[in-house]
C-alpha cells in the first residue's frame, strides 16, 4: 500500500553512484558495530569492517560518527500548496535531508487541504524529485472542518497511511468515532492533534505561573489531556488505531502509558522543543516561542523525557512549522503558532535525552543545546534515541520495509540506501539565514549545537555531504 502510484526516485536510482561510508559506528534496530557500508545501485551491498573501496566509488568519511538508518519525520508542515512564501516541498525536503531525514510525512493543513485524491497527488508529484521521500497525510474530515469524513478510501489507495486534521483536533466525538471505525476498514492510522477548542480558544501560551505573571491568556494542559482521554476511550470502543501528535504534558504521557498497559493500539510522538523548552521562554513576549501545543512547565518537560526513555513515547517528530517572517514578526497575540525543526532536531534531541555513544569514543551530546537545562531523566543510548527518530516512526508511517516501504533500516546487504551519518561531537552555530527553509522562525538562532548530520544518503544518492546539500 505504501508504494504509491507516483514512484519516486526510480529513474535516479539506476544512475546512483557507488558510495563507501567509511569507519563509522553502524547503529540500527538490530545491532551496533564499527563497520564500513558500501552502497551501490541505490542499495546497501556490503557491511563490515575494513572493506575494500570499489573502483569509482565516492568515499564518505564517517570516523567518530553514527551511521543510522535515515530518520523519519512523522510531522512536517511543508506548506505547499498555498503558502509557498513560507516553505515549498522542495525547500522543506532539502532541510529535512540536511537534518538527516530520508522521509517526512507532509501534514495536510495546506490550502487547499489534502482532503481529496487530487491534492494528495499534487503533493506527491511535487515530492517526486525531492532529496527525501515525501509521504503525505490526509485530512480526517473534508476541509478539516470536523464535520464530514474525507474520502479515506481514495486517499488510502494512493498510499496515504496517516490521517489527521492537524492544526485542529476533531471536536465532535461522534465524528471521531465514525472516523476510527472507517479507518479500521482501510488499515490506516488516525493521528490526533489533541486540543479541546472550547478550552484553548484565545490562549497564546501555556496557562500557568508564567501566563499569570505576563498577563497573557493561557491554554490549560487540560485542553490537551481531555482529548487524549476521550480518544483513548474511543480506541477502546472501536478497536481502532490512534497516533497522538505532539504530546506536551505529563498527564498526557501518563494517559498514553495506561492505555498501552491496557493493550490498546496507541502510539505517541513528542517534539524536540517540548523536550527542551518551557513556558519561561515567553518571558520576553517573543513570538518565536509561540507554538501549539504551547511550551509547558519544567515538570512536563521532565515527564516527557522519562516517557521517551520508558517507551511511552514512540517517536520524536519535529512539527516543523515555517512562517514567512512578516507573519511571525508580529505581537505575541497576533503571530501564528509554530517553529522550525527539521535541521536542528538531531542535536536538540540528543542533548535533551542525554544520548550516550557507546562505541568508537564519540562524545555524548552536550547539555548546552537544552537552554542550559541538565536532563534529569534517565540517559538514553544513541541507539535508543535513533529508534525514536528512525525505525519506530518508519513503522507508524507505514514506511518500514516489511510494510512495503524503504525506511527505518536495518543497514544490511539488500537494504535500501537510506542512511544518515551523524557526528555527535561536531559543534555548529544555528544561523537562521543559512537554513534551507524559506522561513526563519527557529528558536535556536545563534545557539551552539553539539551534534551534526554530516552525510545523508537517499536511495543511494549522497544528497548531503559534509553538512552541505548536494541539490
Ligand atoms: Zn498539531
Amino acid at each position: 500500500m505504501t508504494e504509491a502510484p507516483v514512484r519516486r526516485g526510480a529513474a535516479r536510482q539506476q544512475s546512483a553512484p557507488i558510495v563507501v561510508i567509511r569507519g563509522g559506528t553502524v547503529v540500527d534496530a538490530a545491532s551496533e558495530r564499527v563497520a564500513d557500508v558500501v552502497v551501490k545501485g541505490g542499495r546497501v551491498v556490503e557491511v563490515g569492517p575494513g572493506l575494500a573501496t570499489p573502483r569509482g566509488a565516492t568515499v564518505l568519511d564517517a570516523g567518530g560518527c553514527l551511521v543510522s538508518p535515515g530518520l523519519v519525520d512523522l510531522h512536517a508542515h511543508l506548506r505547499q500548496p498555498g503558502a509557498e512564501d513560507a516553505e515549498t516541498v522542495e525547500t522543506g525536503a532539502r532541510g529535512a535531508a540536511l537534518g538527516g531525514f530520508t522521509a517526512v510525512v507532509a501534514m495536510p493543513n495546506t490550502d487547499p487541504p489534502v482532503d481529496s485524491a487530487a491534492v494528495a497527488l499534487e503533493v506527491l508529484s511535487l515530492g517526486a524529485g525531492a532529496p527525501c521521500h515525501v509521504a503525505v497525510a490526509g485530512a480526517i474530515t473534508v476541509g478539516r472542518a470536523g464535520e464530514r469524513l474525507a474520502p479515506m478510501g481514495e486517499l488510502a489507495a494512493l498510499g496515504v497511511r496517516l490521517f489527521t486534521d492537524d492544526g485542529a483536533g476533531v471536536q465532535d466525538v461522534a465524528v471521531m468515532r465514525r472516523a476510527l471505525e472507517y479507518a479500521r476498514g482501510f488499515d490506516v492510522t488516525l493521528a490526533q492533534h489533541c486540543e479541546v477548542e472550547a478550552l484553548a480558544r484565545g490562549g497564546h501560551m501555556h496557562e500557568g505561573s508564567w501566563s499569570s505573571r505576563l498577563g497573557v491568556p493561557g491554554i490549560p494542559a487540560e485542553a490537551e489531556e481531555m482529548m487524549v482521554a476521550r480518544d483513548i476511550a474511543l480506541v477502546r470502543l472501536t478497536g481502532g488505531r490512534m497516533h497522538f501528535l505532539h504530546l506536551s504534558t505529563a498527564r498526557s504521557a501518563a494517559l498514553v502509558a495506561a492505555a498501552k498497559a491496557e493493550g490498546l493500539v496507541v502510539t505517541a510522538e513528542v517534539t524536540p522543543h517540548h523536550l527542551t523548552l518551557t513556558h519561561a521562554e515567553l518571558a520576553g513576549y517573543d513570538p518565536v516561542y509561540k507554538v501549539n501545543p504551547p511550551l509547558r512547565a519544567d515538570a512536563d518537560v521532565e515527564a516527557l523525557r522519562v516517557a521517551c526513555a520508558q517507551g511511552t513515547v514512540d517517536a520524536i517528530a519535529t512539527d516543523h512549522a515555517p512562517y514567512a517572517p512578516e507573519r511571525k514578526d508580529d505581537t505575541l497575540d497576533l503571530a501564528p503558532p509554530g517553529m522550525l525543526g527539521l535541521q536542528t532536531a538531531v542535536p536538540v534531541v540528543f542533548a535533551a535525552l542525554g544520548a550516550t555513544v557507546h562505541a568508537h569514543g564519540g562524545a555524548p551530546g552536550s547539555a548546552g543545546n537544552g537552554a542550559g537545562r541538565e536532563p534529569t531523566s534517565p540517559r538514553m543510548s544513541a541507539r535508543e534515541v535513533l529508534g525514536l527518530l528512525s525505525w519506530h516512526p518508519a513503522r507508524i508511517a507505514g514506511l518500514a520495509r516489511d510494510q512495503g516501504g524503504d525506511q527505518g533500516g536495518p543497514i544490511e546487504p539488500g537494504a535500501p540506501g537510506n542512511i544518515c551519518v551523524i557526528d555527535p561531537a561536531a559543534v555548529w552555530e544555528v544561523d537562521p539565514n543559512r537554513l534551507a527553509s524559506r522561513s526563519r522562525n527557529t528558536p535556536w538562532a545563534g545557539r551552539l549545537m553539539t551534534g551534526q548530520v554530516r552525510h545523508t544518503l537517499f536511495r543511494g544518492e549522497p544528497v548531503v555531504v559534509d553538512a552541505e546539500a548536494q541539490r
